[in-house]
């Protein structure tokens, strides 16, 4: 890994300042005194996604929600696994009705018993009857929207304003935020004018982040639960390290660069932190790791590409434990 470079180097500014914001939330959520958590990015609905979504948790539940899987749950398989009865029963006696026919909740059925996560038999009249292995936990406390926007100039905040408004009047998520980058100087009264007053504003300084403005606490709709918990869940599955995803951790030019207490992806050929959309395949100065660098002091499953993916998954799972064990945020 090389040396910090300097900021203007960055090809994205909100790419890598995205991941400082998450790996800061990951570390001292929530600025008002630690509560256990987990951070996801590029989350929402159709109508809508945020830059970084941190959802507050139940310590104990998010520990049983984790021992029924490491990986989330998409819709389908969730209204089966949380309605799973604990005698057996018909799936339509167990699951609420759909808005769609009966006949595509049975597939579900049988992915979720395929996963071991409820047992699955032919009951009378040929039935799919299903019970649960393990009561599926209330697990979720609160869901937080983060805007990220290093440069909030009054222009910025203008431009912001019409989806924080609808943010707020939604109140899909407990609190909205956007997260600057410090500048030294006082925020402008005018700015934060332009923004709903409900909207919380965080200065984010290095691995430290300040309160400028506090947030109000929204009121979700009831009738909203389910969206919610399906945005954890998704939140579960992707946390906010999967950009590796979409990226070229096996160029032999793909470097993880250590910013604070954050690791950003960096490109040595190019000598800058490379946007997400331009490390990818069309990239022109793509090479592949040398077929020798996945022999050399690396395991056999792969060289350092993998390395690059093992290192983060590492990162995901410990940050995840420690949610489990409550708050221990620094
Ligand atoms: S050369 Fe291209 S593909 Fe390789 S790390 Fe740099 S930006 Fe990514």
């Amino acid at each position: 890994m090389s040396d910090a470079a300097d900021r203007d180097s960055d090809r994205d500014p909100e790419f890598a300042f995205e991941l400082r914001v998450c790996r800061w939330a990951e570390r001292a959520w929530h600025p008002d005194g630690p509560r256990p958590a987990f951070v996801a990015r590029q989350l929402g609905t159709r109508e809508r996604r945020w830059d970084t979504v941190v959802v507050e948790v139940d310590p104990e539940a998010f520990a049983a929600r984790r021992a029924l899987s490491t990986d989330g749950f998409d819709s389908d398989l969730l209204r089966v696994v949380r309605h799973a009865p604990a005698e057996w029963a018909w799936y339509r006696d167990a699951v609420p009705e759909p808005d769609f026919p009966w006949r595509h909740v049975v597939p579900a059925v049988h992915r979720a018993a395929g996963l071991g996560l409820v047992e699955k038999r032919r009951g009378s009249r040929n039935r799919v009857e299903y019970r649960r292995t393990a009561p599926y936990p209330d697990w979720v406390e609160r869901v937080v929207a983060i805007e990220n926007k290093p440069d909030l100039d009054a222009s910025a905040a203008r431009a912001l304003a019409d989806q924080l408004e609808h943010d707020v009047s939604r109140a899909l998520a407990d609190e909205v935020w956007v997260a600057t980058e410090v500048t030294g100087r006082r925020v402008e009264p005018a700015l934060l004018e332009d923004l709903p007053v409900e909207v919380g504003i965080l200065g984010v300084d290095g691995d430290s982040a300040e309160v400028l403005w506090h947030p109000s606490s929204l009121s979700p709709d009831p009738a909203d639960a389910r969206r919610r918990l399906v945005l954890a869940e998704r939140a579960f599955d992707r946390g906010w390290r999967n950009y590796v995803d979409t990226m070229r951790p096996d160029c032999r030019h793909f470097e993880l660069d250590r910013r604070g207490r954050a690791l950003v992806p960096r490109c040595a050929a190019k000598d800058c932190y490379q946007s997400q959309r331009e490390c990818a395949h069309s990239c022109p100065s793509f090479e592949p790791e040398p077929p020798a660098w996945r022999m050399k002091g690396w395991p056999i499953e792969g060289g350092p590409g993998k390395g690059v993916r093992r290192i983060l998954e590492a990162r995901r799972e410990r940050e995840r434990d420690r949610a489990e064990r409550g708050s221990e945020n620094a």
